[in-house]
């Protein structure tokens, strides 16, 4: 029999640094049902041949760069535990700061309406719905396979939602309070800068936007004076060189932007209001 400082060795040795060591000691601690500071507080216990096996076949495929939410099909996400496959994004923490900042909006409000546009693995509107039960939450996507995925989902958070599919705002028929949306906004040039872990193994349906990157804000900018209730406010993740391109789009749509930085100080989210007129 292998001691767990020994399978740590050998599989760190098999993936060669194609995905951090963090993924590896997770995987071995994900098999053994143990957390992950346990590979070092029990170095000389034993493993199964079994779990080994199981161990072996997931280094295999980290060795290749596929993320391990992938082999798991397990994300973490606002402190939730999601599944994903290969249909969704993995959840960002950058995302977390959406949630968060839509968070603050929602608790001044009386319970209405959400849209969650572009859902996928269903991250943001879930987790708004488990922080504001009273909200009726709609999730919308335009891939079928996403929407199976944010169904799971609803069934493992035990929330009560509701599914549309179909591209962008289009297929929502009324008005919300609050709509959080994070598009698709990688441009096809920066798609090839991109780390081939995620263009390999992440939905490009869900990554790529066009030639401009933000063609999805433009779209929805366009359908939101008929989506969005008059006090109401749409949160945008953005990427980090997208955020003077986005407020401009806003406000020649008629909006008034207010821009949000993520933990590292980068431009993260723009919130998107009616114009807030002085003469009002
Ligand atoms: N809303 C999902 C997420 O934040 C999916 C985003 C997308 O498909 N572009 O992970």
């Amino acid at each position: 029999l292998k001691t767990v400082q020994e399978v740590l060795h050998n599989a760190l040795q098999i993936v060669q640094k194609q995905r951090p060591d963090h993924e590896v000691q997770e995987w071995i601690a994900w098999n053994l049902k143990i957390r992950r500071l346990d590979l070092f507080l029990f170095p000389n216990s034993f493993i199964s041949p079994k779990q080994l096996a199981s161990i072996d076949s997931g280094c295999q495929r980290l060795a290749k760069g596929e993320p391990l939410a992938y082999i798991t099909n397990e994300a973490h996400f606002y402190g939730f535990s999601l599944y994903v496959t290969q249909d969704v994004l993995i959840p960002r923490p950058e995302t977390e700061i959406l949630v968060e900042t839509a968070s603050r909006f929602l608790s001044h409000q009386h319970p209405s309406i959400l849209f969650d546009v572009c859902t996928g693995s269903g991250c943001i509107g879930l987790t708004l719905k488990k922080l504001f039960p009273s909200w009726r939450v709609i999730l919308s996507d335009i891939s079928h396979a996403a929407l199976e995925v944010a169904k799971e989902n609803a069934r493992r958070l035990d929330v009560d939602v509701e599914f549309i599919q179909g591209d962008l705002l289009d297929c929502f028929s009324g008005k919300a309070l609050c709509i959080v949306c994070n598009p698709p906004y990688i441009s096809t040039h920066e798609m090839q800068t991109l780390d081939s872990s995620v263009t390999r193994y992440e939905p490009n349906l869900a990554l790529c936007a066009g030639d401009r990157g933000t063609e999805n804000y433009e779209h929805i900018l366009r359908a939101l004076p008929s989506h969005l209730l008059p006090q109401g406010i749409c949160f945008f993740e953005i990427g980090s060189s997208q955020a003077s391109t986005v407020m401009d789009l806003s406000k020649n749509a008629g909006f008034t932007p207010l821009l949000h930085l993520d933990l590292e100080g980068r431009p993260r989210v723009v919130a998107v209001q009616r114009e807030i007129s002085i003469f009002d």
